[in-house]
C-alpha cells in the first residue's frame, strides 16, 4: 500500500464515520450546536468528503491512472477498506516520519553521516590521535593519566581533566578508577545491537515505483515490525536517477525472529525475501551484500542504549564529573541515539571544565 493511500482513506473513513456520530446527535453531550456544524464543515475538508459526508475516495490518496494527453485522462482509486486499515501492526511504520527526529524537510550531510565527525577531525588535525586504543583511565592526585596502545606500544598521557567520550559499552570493559557510582551506574545500561544488510542493485524502486528515498514497512517476518519496531527496507535519498545504488534492506536489532536466523546466509536470503515481497520479482537484482552488526564492532559494542528507565535511572550519574573525569557522548543527553547529542553533550562538559577552572585560579 501507498502512504498517500494510508493515511488519506484513514483520513477519509473516520471523517465519515465522526460526521455521522455528529449528525445522529450521538455527541451533543460534548460539542455545543456551534461547535457541532464547525465540526462537520472541518470534516468535510479533513477527509474530503461528499456533500453528503460520505467518503468515496479522495484525489488525495492517489489514481489509479495518470492523466495525460488526448483521450487519457486520470483515473480515481477505490479506498482501501477501512478493516485492512485496522491492523495496529503497521500503524507504527506509517506514522514513523511524523516523529519529531524525522518531519521534512530533513537535510543529511553528503557523503553520509559521518562526515559529519570527519570534518570535525579534519579542523583539529594533528590534536585527534589514531590507532590508539584507549586502554585505562587512572586517576592522578592533580589530574588523570590515560594509558593507551600505539602498534603495539603502551604509552600514556597525563591532563588536568579528561573528556571520555567512550561509548559506556567500551567504558564497562576498560580498566578506570571510576568510583563505584559511576561503575554501578554503566553496569545500569545495556546497548542494543543495530543491524545493516545493504545491498547494490538497479534502482528499480525509482524507475517502476517513483520511489526517491524514504522506506518501506513489512508487518510480518524477520525484517519487520514483528522482529524490532525499527526493521525496515530504506531506499538512498542521494544519487537520485543514476543507474545503481544502495538498498538497505533491512535496518533493526537483532531481535526477535531476526535473531534467530542461523547463518549470514540465512540473513540475506530473508532481505532478499522482504525486498521481494515489496517489489516482486525484483528481490533477484540484488547483488553485494553487506551485514553490519555494530554489537559487534569493537570500538561500539552496540548502537545506542536500550530501553526505558535510563534517564530516570543511571543517566544522572554522568552529568557529573567524577572528580576530574568528565563524561560525553549521546548518553550524556536526552537525543540518545542523535550525534546533536553527542555535540551538546561534549559542549556541556568542556563549560563545566571552563567554570571550574575560572573558579579555582
Ligand atoms: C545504525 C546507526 C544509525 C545512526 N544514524 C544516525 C543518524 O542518521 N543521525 C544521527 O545524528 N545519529 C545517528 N546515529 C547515532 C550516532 O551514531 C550517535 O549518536 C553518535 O555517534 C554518538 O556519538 P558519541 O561521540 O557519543 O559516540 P561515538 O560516535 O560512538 O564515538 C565514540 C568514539 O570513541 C572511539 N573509541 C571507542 N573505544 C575506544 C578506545 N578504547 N580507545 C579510543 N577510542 C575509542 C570510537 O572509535 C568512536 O570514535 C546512528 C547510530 C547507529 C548505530
Amino acid at each position: 500500500m501507498e502512504e498517500r493511500e494510508v493515511i488519506n482513506d484513514t483520513r477519509g473513513h473516520v471523517a465519515e464515520l465522526l460526521a455521522k456520530a455528529i449528525r445522529q446527535g450521538a455527541l451533543d453531550q460534548e460539542v455545543t450546536s456551534e461547535d457541532r456544524e464547525r465540526m462537520l464543515v472541518f470534516l468535510q475538508s479533513f477527509g474530503d468528503l461528499r456533500s453528503d459526508y460520505v467518503y468515496v475516495g479522495s484525489r488525495r490518496a492517489g489514481l489509479k491512472r495518470l492523466p495525460g494527453a488526448g483521450e487519457v485522462d486520470e483515473e480515481g482509486r477505490e479506498p482501501l477498506p477501512m478493516r485492512a486499515l485496522l491492523d495496529a501492526s503497521f500503524w507504527p511504520g506509517v506514522m514513523f516520519e511524523e516523529g519529531l527526529d524525522y518531519q521534512a524537510t530533513m537535510f543529511q550531510p553528503t557523503g553520509g553521516m559521518d562526515r559529519i565527525p570527519h570534518a570535525f577531525a579534519q579542523k583539529l588535525g594533528k590534536v585527534v590521535k589514531y590507532g590508539c586504543p584507549v586502554r585505562e583511565i587512572r586517576k592522578t592526585p592533580n589530574g588523570v593519566r590515560v594509558v593507551y596502545t600505539e602498534r603495539g606500544a603502551v604509552r600514556s598521557l597525563e591532563a588536568s581533566y579528561c573528556v571520555c567520550t567512550l561509548p559506556l559499552s567500551v567504558l564497562k570493559a576498560t580498566q578506570s578508577d571510576l568510583s563505584p557510582r559511576v561503575v554501578s551506574a554503566i553496569n545500569q545500561v545495556a546497548y542494543d545491537a543495530g543491524y545493516k544488510i545493504a545491498w547494490e542493485s538497479r534502482r528499480f524502486w525509482e524507475q517502476e515505483n517513483n520511489i526517491y528515498g524514504g522506506i518501506s514497512w513489512l508487518s510480518t517476518g524477520p525484517i519487520s515490525l514483528e522482529s524490532s519496531v525499527l526493521a525496515n527496507v530504506w531506499y538512498p535519498s542521494g544519487g537520485m536517477l543514476s543507474e545503481k545504488g544502495v538498498l538497505v534492506a533491512g535496518y533493526g536489532t537483532e531481535s526477535g525472529e531476526f535473531s534467530r536466523l542461523p547463518s549470514m546466509e540465512a540473513k540475506f536470503a530473508a532481505s532478499r525475501t522482504a525486498v521481494e515481497k515489496l517489489h516482486p520479482g525484483r528481490g533477484k537484482e540484488l547483488t553485494k551484500p553487506l551485514y553490519v552488526s555494530w554489537a559487534k564492532i569493537p570500538f561500539n559494542l552496540g548502537s545506542w542504549i536500550r530501553g526505558e528507565g535510563y534517564h530516570e535511572g543511571p543517566y544522572k550519574e554522568f552529568l557529573n564529573p567524577d572528580d576530574r573525569i568528565y563524561f560525553a557522548g549521546d548518553y550524556c543527553s536526552h537525543l540518545t541515539t542523535w550525534q546533536e547529542g553527542a555535540a551538546l553533550s561534549a559542549q556541556r562538559a568542556v563549560e563545566m571544565i571552563v567554570r571550574r577552572v575560572r573558579e579555582t585560579v
